[in-house]
């Protein structure tokens, strides 16, 4: 048992001022795993305090001290892999397989890149008469979801640290334990004082409250779009920094040259990633008219294959939806794609196969998907993968361009020059062609609906950044 009494504030762990505590539940076995705070507004009060007064220090510390944290942070990670691989298997229920590369793997070499970053980062330069420096923003409110609990915390904490900003963290209530062991980590580390500070509790208490508060300056959100809208409303009138990584309905386009059985073989892992509980999964697949017979036999025939079970077996592939609530959520969108008469593939309604306990739905593939369906349109956030085909590129091009979402994209040619050319006119933050493998140095996040701003690499530090021209 996880039992979490105190939050982690100006260096110390305290006891919240807030009642009682969230339970956080295991969605393999519906068991109560561990326990955490419910975090007040006074609570979030006292760490802007202390964020505010490590500020004035924190902001002028040497970049040496700042490489020497993120390496040393890198290492931890490493030291406590396995530990932390196993607290967010059983908080978000990810195969344990996935949780070691993408739940630990993923953060740990983040936090070496911005150490790397920071070697030869230029803070000055000079235009003509002037002198353009960078200095870290402030203050910065962080609120993060439970899918990549620790990966989407480390996006922000990594570059911030890297910038010189104090900053206080919420994680999510589904799975907020990584963030506590992250707590442990900075202290050992030697973070000063201040710099990182650690309030969980509700999104509409305590997230609101650090999206309001006049001594924060900058509030990066990850989470639903209607959770971002909120969050952009509180921090409006103090005129805060927001940036907002949000949902996604990303298109996978195969050009007419595509290898279909290539294609039909990627898109159920780029779909069913974390179960499908992925901001940046491939989720609608588009494909000439003349592949669909080839391509939809090949993912029917691998998704009915596709192994479901317990996240702790090393063969497992999908677990469980983190939750009940985003299980009925899952099994509804399966439920109105039948209703509105998509071709149901694989999959389908109902537990999985010899599976009793958790809150599991079966992996599932519509096809002859069309625009005017729930199950096109939404963000399902589950293993549900529609298919739809088109006739012409241009057709192709607009298929893809239909969301009101712009967070990732995939396309698939012979050719390579014409798949970067598709990839340039999707409106999209990030395309993949032929599969190219997701890149912790390259700037992430949405066009539309799915965010404002960048995270990882330079353009994620850039972020925490305020730019001052001194004229000569
Ligand atoms: P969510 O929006 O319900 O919660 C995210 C966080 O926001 C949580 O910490 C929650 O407590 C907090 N929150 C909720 N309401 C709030 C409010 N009114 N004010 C302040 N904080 C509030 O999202 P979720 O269900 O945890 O995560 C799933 C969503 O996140 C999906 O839509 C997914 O696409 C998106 N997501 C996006 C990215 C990305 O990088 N673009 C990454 C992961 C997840």
């Amino acid at each position: 048992m996880h039992a979490r009494e105190q939050l982690y504030i100006d260096g110390k762990w305290i006891d919240s001022l807030g009642k009682g505590s969230i339970d956080v539940i295991n969605p393999a076995t519906e068991e109560i795993i561990g326990r955490v705070p419910v975090g007040s507004t006074k609570d979030v009060d006292k760490a802007v305090v202390a964020a505010k007064s490590a500020f004035d220090s924190w902001s002028k510390s040497s970049v040496e001290e700042r490489i020497e944290l993120l390496n040393a942070l890198s290492n931890a990670f490493k030291e406590r892999g396995e530990e932390l691989a196993q607290t967010i298997t059983s908080e978000v229920g990810t195969p344990i397989g996935y949780s070691r590369v993408a739940m630990v793997g993923t953060p740990r070499v983040v936090s070496r890149s911005y150490a790397k970053i920071l070697e030869d980062y230029v803070w000055e330069k000079e235009i003509r008469n002037s002198i353009i420096c960078k200095e870290p923003i402030g203050v910065c409110a962080f609120i993060t979801p439970w899918n990549f609990p620790l990966h989407q915390i480390i996006g922000k904490v990594a570059p911030a640290i890297a910038a010189g900003c104090t900053m206080i963290l919420k994680p999510s209530k589904e799975a907020p334990l990584s963030a506590f062991i992250l707590a442990e980590i900075l202290d050992e580390i030697g973070l000063p004082a201040g710099v990182f500070n650690l309030v969980s509790g509700h999104g509409s208490e305590v997230g609101d409250y650090m999206s309001s508060h006049p001594d924060v300056d900058m509030v990066s959100f990850t989470g639903s779009t209607g959770a971002g809208v909120s969050v952009s409303q509180s921090a409006a009138p103090t005129i805060k920094r927001v940036t907002l990584e949000l949902g996604g309905k990303s298109a996978n386009v195969a050009l007419e040259d595509a290898d279909p059985v290539l294609v039909a073989k990627k898109a159920i892992g780029a779909c069913h990633q974390n179960s499908g509980q992925t901001c940046s999964a491939l989720t609608r697949l588009i494909i000439p008219e003349s592949m669909n017979k080839q391509v939809c036999d090949i993912i029917a025939e691998k998704n009915d294959s596709y192994l479901v079970g317990n996240p702790l077996d090393e063969e497992t592939r999908c677990g469980p939806m983190v939750s009940l609530r985003q299980q009925l959520s899952v099994t509804e969108y399966i439920q109105s794609g039948i209703d509105e008469g998509a071709n149901l593939i694989s999959g389908g309604l109902g537990m999985p196969d010899g599976i009793e306990k958790g809150f599991y739905v079966k992996p599932t593939i519509f096809a002859n998907v069309t625009p005017e369906m729930k199950i096109w349109k939404e963000e399902i956030f589950g293993p549900v993968l529609v298919i739809t085909t088109y006739n012409t590129e241009s057709e192709a091009l607009k298929l893809a361009n239909d969301s009101i979402y712009g967070l990732s994209g995939g396309v698939w040619s012979k050719d390579p020059d014409r798949a970067v050319n598709f990839a340039k006119k999707m409106r999209t933050g990030q395309v993949s062609v032929n599969g190219g493998s997701f890149n912790v140095s390259a700037p992430f996040g949405g066009y539309k609906l799915s965010g404002n701003g960048r995270e990882l690499g330079t353009h994620g530090l850039d972020e925490f950044l305020e730019i001052k021209s001194i004229q000569l």
